[in-house]
């Protein structure tokens, strides 16, 4: 595929034998691929150690041990194997790796105690299948990236917390003072995480039951006991009450690190249900979460939101013609050419196979019409080279909705389909507000 910029813009460099890599190089590929990362292949140390020097911090380094055994070593210019020492030497000690190695090596610690403190990132036992592989080192990639927030709401005068801390590891800190309004304010603000300081809660130990058994109350959330002195009578009526753990007040460096490591616990499970992981971008359960947080605040703000649906023209043919593969490809190329046109606080969702939503903040349904014929017009302009010196162009439809005239996330979602549909039945490639019955412009 040609195009300006480059297709994948993180790399996987791997240091490996040749024989691993004949193997297994096309399958590799095609999964790195659909996760949206490629594969550098290299099997010589000294072409290894330029790209790590040169990368631009957009790449995962790995080393298939292996490679020890067959490669030469090229310093000392003689017929002995590169041995485990003098390789680690030579990666330059500013980045870190992850190590492939075999279960006999993983079976012999010293070698492992050797290998986990030598910049190493992560390692991997071989023989570990490539799909498997290539999940892992998405998973890296993707705690690399900047973390959502993860809201957590503290009830009464807690004095040991370090807000700033908290901020600057993606936990956001607020404060409620008055327990009898804290289950509106848990309703308003849908924190992942509830701290409740053990004098509030032995003042008002109805609280937590008040938070666990509203119908609606998100199950994942974690409702926590902040002790400040030990007493094992509270903290089992605590637990058998609802709470979800208990934290002793311990120094505020104590308790930032203890719930930073909850808050990324819960960050993980929240990508894994409301993210799609071939693209990243949210899934329909993430959108659906978000979409109705944004129309919430847009009523608090008094604000408009503008609600699309996108959904590639003829993609059944793309599939049939050039295959399923390069189908994902075109999928995974909708995304990166959607993602800069979306702004801090707009959502951008893969909500099915071909089919993405936006929601633009603070948007009226004319502007959210521009801004989504924009992509359209974007997407337009890539070319596929579906084979060699063969140039193709691909197009999407959308329909627009817009909120307060549509007021839920499913009322927006079906007027906008229902858009979509007009742009199909009127020749695709083309994005709709209105039915054909009340277009007024042109392009509507
Ligand atoms: P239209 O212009 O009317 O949208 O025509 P279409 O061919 O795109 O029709 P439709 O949107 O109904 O078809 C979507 C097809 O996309 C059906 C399905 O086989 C394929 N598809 C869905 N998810 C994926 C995916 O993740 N990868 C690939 N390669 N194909 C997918
Ligand atoms: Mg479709
Ligand atoms: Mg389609």
């Amino acid at each position: 595929m040609t195009s300006e910029a480059p297709l994948y813009k993180n790399h996987v460099m791997l240091l490996s034998q040749n024989f691993f890599i004949k193997d297994n190089q096309a399958e590799l590929l095609l999964y790195a691929h659909k996760y949206d990362f490629d594969i550098l292949f290299f099997n010589e140390m000294r072409d290894f150690v330029a790209a790590v020097q040169n990368d631009q911090g957009h790449s995962l380094f790995v080393i298939d041990l292996d490679a020890l055994h067959n490669m030469q070593s090229d310093l000392l210019e003689s017929r002995k194997t590169l041995m485990l020492g003098e390789l680690l030497q030579r990666l330059p000690s500013e980045q870190s790796y992850v190590y492939l190695q075999t279960v006999r090596q993983g079976g012999r610690f010293l070698l492992q105690q050797r290998l986990v403190d030598s910049n190493c990132l992560a390692y991997a036992e071989k023989p570990i299948a490539n799909d498997v592989l290539v999940d892992k080192l998405f998973n890296l990639f993707v705690q690399r990236k900047r973390g959502d927030l993860v809201r957590l709401i503290c009830l009464g005068e807690e004095t040991g917390l370090d807000e700033a801390a908290l901020l600057e590891r993606r936990v956001e800190l607020i404060r409620h003072a008055d327990a009898q309004t804290l289950h509106l304010r848990v309703k308003e603000l849908q924190p992942d995480i509830v701290l409740i300081s053990d004098t509030e809660y032995a003042r008002t130990e109805a609280i937590v039951r008040v938070l666990k058994k509203n119908i609606e109350a998100d199950p994942v959330r974690e409702i926590t006991l902040l002790q400040r002195q030990p007493d094992a009578a509270l903290a089992r009526r605590a637990l058998a009450s609802g709470f979800d753990g208990i934290v002793p007040m311990a120094d505020a460096d104590l308790l930032t690190e203890q719930l930073v490591n909850r808050a990324n616990k819960i960050r993980v499970n929240k990508d894994l249900i409301g993210k799609d992981r071939a693209t990243g971008l949210l899934n329909k359960v993430g959108l659906q979460k978000k979409a109705q947080e944004l129309i919430r605040q847009a009523a608090r703000e008094e604000r408009p939101l503008a609600f699309g649906v996108v959904d590639i023209d003829k993609f059944k043919t793309i599939n049939d013609t050039w295959g399923h593969y390069f189908g994902d490809i075109v999928i995974k190329r909708l995304s990166l050419t959607l993602a800069p046109h979306i702004g801090e606080r707009d959502l951008l969702s893969r909500f099915g196979g071909e089919e993405f939503v936006v929601v633009f903040w603070d948007c009226t349904l004319e502007q959210g019409w521009q801004r989504l014929d924009a992509m359209r017009q974007s997407f337009c302009a890539i070319p596929f080279e579906v084979k060699p010196g063969d140039l193709r162009h691909f197009s999407f439809s959308g329909g627009v909705a817009a909120y307060p005239e549509y007021k839920s996330e499913n009322e927006l979602f079906l007027r906008a389909d229902a858009m979509l549909y007009e742009a199909k039945e009127g020749g695709r490639n083309q994005i709709r507000v209105a039915p054909a019955a009340q277009r007024q412009g042109a392009h509507r």
